[in-house]
């Protein structure tokens, strides 16, 4: 088969990956796939996987649907169990999946790694939740009555997910909403499929029953937005862009469907006079060019206090420099590709718009090319800096190498710096001040915010998730994930044999 590539016709090789519809491997129903390249070496086939469509969602919603009559009646110990025994195939396949999710996505083999960790530690944490679930006993206003309320599945959940985690927010979704009772439909996004086949793959190993879990391969507006709309899909949870939420919210809000919006930021790493210097580059280094800065809690931007501003500077542009960017299967690689050729050019742009704007670029700029390079999509690390708060590229989220530094006077500017954005998810303070690191733990408005730590780093206990554009009040993780894939139904039981007057009043 030959397939087109940047206007290039290609020979394809490699597995041919299929749906997971009600317990089978079926393949999509108009036979169309795409053919999945590794971005560090875009010679490399990852594999063919289907581009579904309206017929195929409705297939797996159906079977979800179906499943969903006994799943919701398996008590919570027992759908617990089974995800238990998920989280022990995890364990066991860890280095194989990260080394797979290196090739599918690019970012480096420690990183990937840390993915499935975050996949296997969502998953032991939601099999213990199946042992409590808690509910509230109260006392009633009556005698001889009791009143309690529990917590109640709602049915099939659509979930639809991006790249740059590709097995740790597939979990961080599907696991809750699986041991609460319900059912799930995954949309995972085009340019890392394989990994949401492996996890997929693993929960059916570990005895989910057909029709629990259900996986359908496509692009957005072909399979995930019918997801979104199917009729008896009640759940939307979506993690992506901004303007791509916007569709999901406008699609869900006509039929009040439950939906979880996860979407865009523009951390800050906040740096004041008597921080620990080598702890804050540390921070930001890692911050802004983890993941190679595609990270939606990346360090894209730092506000320094004009009183450490040229030694911050100084450091963090020779830290830069030396990164090595190649390929992230590579143990001396600190930064990998970028995800596609698109993203490549949405950060090219983003440099442009820089200079234009007059930010001084301090190191980085190019997308790098021939060698190793060649056939990837790579992109230096870039640092512009003396950067003014309101320019384009310490407003808008890049998703790429990219950070704007700035000079601020203190921790106050710092602040409303910080919060004059249209995003608010995580956000780093760097102080030996404990009075100052306390008024920035109240002041920053994000969801997620670090003390002498960068902006990244989420465990899965806490919420996680963003005010402002970047969520719609919904938290993932934690008990804000139970809360959000079930629903309170509260129960009074008189055992008093009489009606007693206040129920008439
Ligand atoms: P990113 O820029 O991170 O790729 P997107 O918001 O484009 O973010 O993609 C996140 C997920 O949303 C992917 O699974 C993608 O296929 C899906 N998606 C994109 N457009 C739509 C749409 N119109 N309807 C439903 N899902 C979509």
């Amino acid at each position: 088969m030959l397939v087109s590539f940047g206007g290039e016709m290609r020979a394809t090789a490699g597995r041919v990956y299929r749906n997971f519809i009600g317990g089978e491997w079926v393949g999509p129903s108009g036979g169309a796939s795409e053919v999945n390249r590794n971005p560090a070496n875009t010679d490399e086939v990852i594999g063919e996987f289907p581009l579904s469509g309206e017929n195929d969602v409705e297939a797996a919603v159906a079977a979800a649907r179906e499943a969903y009559k006994t799943w919701r009646l398996v008590p919570a110990p027992k759908r617990g169990e089974i995800l238990f025994r998920v989280a022990e195939l995890l364990v066991k396949r860890k280095e194989e999946y990260a080394r797979d999710m290196t090739r599918e996505m690019g970012k480096v083999l420690a990183e990937t790694r840390g993915d499935v960790q975050e996949a296997i530690d969502m998953t032991y944490y939601m099999a213990g939740e199946g042992r409590r679930l808690f509910g509230q006993t109260t006392p009633s206003e009556l005698p001889n009555k009791f009143a309690m309320s529990v917590r109640q599945p709602i049915g099939v959940c659509g979930m639809i997910t991006p790249w740059n985690f590709p097995m740790a927010i597939p979990s961080w979704k599907m696991m809750p909403a699986l041991v609460c009772g319900n059912t799930v439909v995954l949309k995972p996004a085009e340019d890392t499929p394989l990994s949401s086949y492996h996890l997929v793959e693993a929960m059916a190993e570990a005895g989910m029953p057909a029709g629990v879990v259900n996986l359908v391969g496509g692009d957005g507006p072909a399979a995930g937005a019918p997801l979104a709309q199917n009729k008896n899909v009640p759940v939307v949870s979506f993690t992506g862009s901004t303007s791509t939420g916007r569709i999901i919210a406008e699609i869900c809000a006509p039929e009040f469907k439950h939906c979880s919006l996860e979407m865009g930021g523009k951390n800050i790493i906040l740096i004041l006079q008597d921080a620990n210097l080598d702890l804050a580059v540390d921070g930001a280094i890692w911050g802004g060019f983890g993941t190679s800065g595609q990270r939606c809690t990346a360090a894209s931007r730092i506000a320094v206090d004009k009183k450490v501003y040229g030694e911050f500077v100084k450091r963090f542009v020779e830290r830069s420099k030396k990164l090595r960017v190649g390929d992230g299967l590579d143990a001396s690689t600190d930064m990998g590709p970028v995800i596609n050729e698109q993203q490549l050019h949405t950060v090219m742009s983003y440099v442009e718009i820089g200079k234009k704007e007059g930010a001084k670029l301090a190191t980085g700029g190019s997308r790098l090319t021939g060698g190793d390079w060649a056939k990837g999509w790579f992109h230096e690390p870039t640092v512009f800096v003396d950067c003014d708060a309101k320019m384009r590229i310490a407003q808008e989220e890049i998703f790429g190498p990219v950070v704007a530094v700035m000079p601020v006077e203190g921790l106050e500017q710092g602040i409303a710096v910080a919060n004059d954005v249209p995003y608010g998810l995580s956000a780093s303070v760097y102080t030996r001040n404990v009075n100052a690191a306390f008024s920035a733990l109240r002041d920053l408005y994000t969801g997620i915010v670090y003390v002498n730590a960068p902006t990244i780093g989420a465990e899965t206990h806490l919420p996680f998730g963003g005010t402002k554009q970047t969520g719609n009040g919904h938290r993932e993780a934690a008990v804000a994930a139970i809360d959000f894939y079930t629903e309170w139904k509260s129960i009074y039981v008189d055992y008093s044999d009489k009606l007693q007057r206040a129920q008439i009043d």
